[in-house]
């Protein structure tokens, strides 16, 4: 009891502060009002010298937005790291070591970011066993095997990362033409974790596969939580499985995690940098941003899964609290079911009471005082599977708020509605 109370105060009190200095959040000292993971930091504020505003992050992890921010333990980490040079395969092998052994896999690569991972593992699929496939992969790919077998439904905007090893797609949609699909050219099974559609399941995907001879990967880039996903996949059998370093782990936004078998994982490091005359030579990963996942990850493990999600329920709780005694205005939370799987605020209005799309309110969120961010999905845009809107809907993401931010964009949406709804 005592212990809510404490934070409650806590949250109120920084709540206040920020909604009063709201210039402090998004001005001249951004990085250091942000709020109880942000503490203080010494040194030039670069975004201020540069004329970039910050934002308060009512969108979730989303690429073009920076994805997440660093909690205080890895921002430490990568600051010690900083100052000492190490050697950088050393360190690549370690740091696989030490994940693999956390996440319960075979081994385990960090790369520049999943989509580094999607190239560097068909990479390894493609040449492994054949060291001259590394050194002419993507332009000559004479003898070497290219197809990769994929679901109709799972095709997406990450193509291009496999792409990139000179492979073509093989499109399936019954389990049938999945069996009759294998030749002596597939390289690779792909799967894409949280696609809409598909008719053939994720074992059934691993089985088949498998009987062919042929390696899977499974790309899960933005489906931690729940971070038993970390795990899960390796477990059910993909060969490989990636995901974000600086999404729901909160790593440093150009990392990512490869893990799976250890011959595929050595073959992946082998088209990597620091080798130069790899495919992978400029998707290098710095000694900071390595060490910086690997704090993420220990620190990831180190959270209780439970209280975060009802902490973001809360805070969705909160603002639809605040919002809903405007004229027409209904809420929902929702949670969508396997990538972002954290709750998100939903919020409906009559179109006729309310003059604004949802556009046009993530217009004046953007524009204001402080800035924030909406979720993209707000006013029937596509953020991901389970976040369905129309041109009224305003969807909220709460889980990259700090502490008290929470409050700032209730007031904030509650004085743009109000104001459109008086209009
Ligand atoms: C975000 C994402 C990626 C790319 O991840 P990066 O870490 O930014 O390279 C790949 N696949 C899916 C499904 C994603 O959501």
């Amino acid at each position: 009891m005592s212990k809510v109370m404490t934070r409650r105060k806590f949250m109120g009190k920084t709540g206040q502060a920020l909604a009063m200095g709201g210039t402090a959040v998004c001005g001249g000292s951004a990085l250091t009002a942000r709020g109880a993971t942000h503490r203080p930091a010494k040194g030039v504020n670069y975004y201020e010298k540069l004329g970039i505003r910050p934002f308060i992050n009512a969108a979730g992890t989303y690429t073009v937005l920076s994805a997440s921010t660093m909690p205080e333990e890895v921002q430490d980490a990568i600051s010690i790291a900083s100052k000492y040079p190490v050697q950088l395969e050393e360190l690549l092998r370690a740091s696989g070591e030490y994940l693999a052994k956390r996440l319960q896999c075979e081994a385990a690569l960090v790369t520049a970011g999943a989509a580094s991972a999607l190239t560097l593992g068909t990479a390894a699929c493609v040449s492994r066993g054949n060291a001259d496939a590394i050194l002419n992969i993507p332009l000559d790919m004479t003898g070497l095997k290219n197809e990769v077998i994929v679901q109709k439904t799972h095709r997406y905007d990450y193509d291009h990362a496999l792409r990139n090893c000179a492979t073509r797609f093989v499109e399936v949609e019954t389990l049938a033409d999945y069996d009759a699909a294998f030749t002596e050219r597939t390289v690779m099974a792909h799967f894409f974790n949280a696609a809409e559609g598909g008719q053939i399941s994720r074992e059934d995907w691993v089985r088949v596969a498998h009987q062919h001879g042929v390696p899977c990967f499974n790309d899960a880039s933005a489906d931690v939580p729940p971070v038993a996903n970390l795990w899960n996949y390796t477990k059910m059998g993909f060969d490989l499985v990636t995901f974000s370093g600086g999404k729901g782990i909160r790593g440093p936004q150009c990392t990512g995690l490869l893990l799976g078998r250890k011959d595929l994982i050595e073959a992946a490091m082998k088209n990597n940098s620091p080798y130069s005359n790899t495919i992978g030579r400029g998707m290098k990963v710095a000694k900071e941003e390595i060490v910086g996942l690997v704090a993420a990850v220990d620190w990831l493990l180190a959270q209780d899964e439970d209280a975060m999600q009802k902490e973001f329920q809360q805070r969705a709780e909160r603002i639809a609290e605040r919002v809903k005694s405007v004229p027409t205005v209904e809420t929902r939370i929702t949670v969508p079911p396997v990538a972002n799987h954290v709750p998100h605020l939903q919020i409906t209005y009559d179109p006729n009471r309310i003059k604004l799309t949802g556009k046009e309110v993530m217009a004046k969120m953007r524009e204001g005082t402080p800035r924030i961010e909406l979720n993209p999905a707000t006013g029937g845009g596509s953020a991901s599977k389970g976040l369905e809107s129309e041109v009224s809907t305003i969807v909220v993401g709460v889980w990259m708020l700090q502490p008290g931010e929470d409050l700032v964009v209730a007031r904030r949406l509650r004085e743009v509605l109000l104001e459109a709804a008086r209009a």
